[in-house]
């Protein structure tokens, strides 16, 4: 299926409707970024492996999120597992400047490469575990988390400006998660559940699984 027909198809049919972010999905070329073996399914309705058991996201998703998180051209964001680096590419054509962490490394590295070929300058990938935000560029108007929580990370929540917004899959990667939208106001977190999703699980500290 070609990018066009999967954008109108898959993401504005199924209720995205932020015009910027259905002109950032038909610029982001996701063949570019799926293994070489699954070119021909790279528009289709759904995640795709990217080895180290882990996946590239299922383009509704990656819009569905973008949309959330309300993204704007001044934007400093933050995502939490650059993966292929599909979704920071994304995000990227939507805001100022993209930090991305991944905590397995040859994905880090993978991805860097990718994105430095694709000329995607605004966004700095680093390998770490996202947990603990990436405090030197903190704060961020958005936070994007592309893996299932247990809990919210505390930091993430500290790395919000005022009025920031935060995007998170939550729950047990062995029972329901809920994709949630987090927003900070005069200090205070309102958290609004927005959809049940299936991620693969946050790795790292504070998560039970490694
Ligand atoms: N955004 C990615 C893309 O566009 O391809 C998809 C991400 S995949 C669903 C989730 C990613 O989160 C994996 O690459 C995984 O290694 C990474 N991850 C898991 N736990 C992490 C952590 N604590 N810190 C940073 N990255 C993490």
């Amino acid at each position: 299926m070609p990018l066009h027909d999967m954008v109108r198809d898959q993401i504005e049919h199924r209720g995205v409707h932020d015009a910027r972010v259905l002109e950032a999905m038909r610029t982001v070329p996701r063949h570019r970024f799926v293994l070489p073996q699954d070119r021909c399914d790279a528009y289709g309705d759904f995640p795709l492996p990217i080895g180290f058991h882990q996946t590239i996201s299922q383009p509704y998703i990656v819009a569905y999120m973008c949309e959330l998180a309300r993204l704007e051209p001044s934007d400093h964001v933050l995502e939490l597992g650059t993966g292929s680096g599909y979704n920071a590419a994304v995000i990227s054509r939507l805001v100022d400047h993209v930090y991305s962490i991944e905590i397995v490394p040859e994905l880090a590295r993978r991805a860097a490469e990718k994105l430095r070929q694709l000329h995607y300058d605004n966004i700095t990938v680093r390998l770490g575990d996202g947990h603990d935000g990436w405090p030197e560029a903190a704060p961020f108007d958005a936070i994007i988390v592309t893996a299932a929580a247990e809990q919210v990370p505390q930091p993430l929540l500290d790395q919000l400006v005022e009025g920031g917004r935060l995007v998170i899959p939550v729950g047990s990667p062995f029972s329901s998660q809920e994709l949630i939208l987090l927003e900070k106001r005069q200090g205070v977190i309102r958290a609004a559940p927005k959809l049940p999703v299936r991620f693969v699980p946050l790795t790292g500290k504070g998560q039970t699984q490694d």
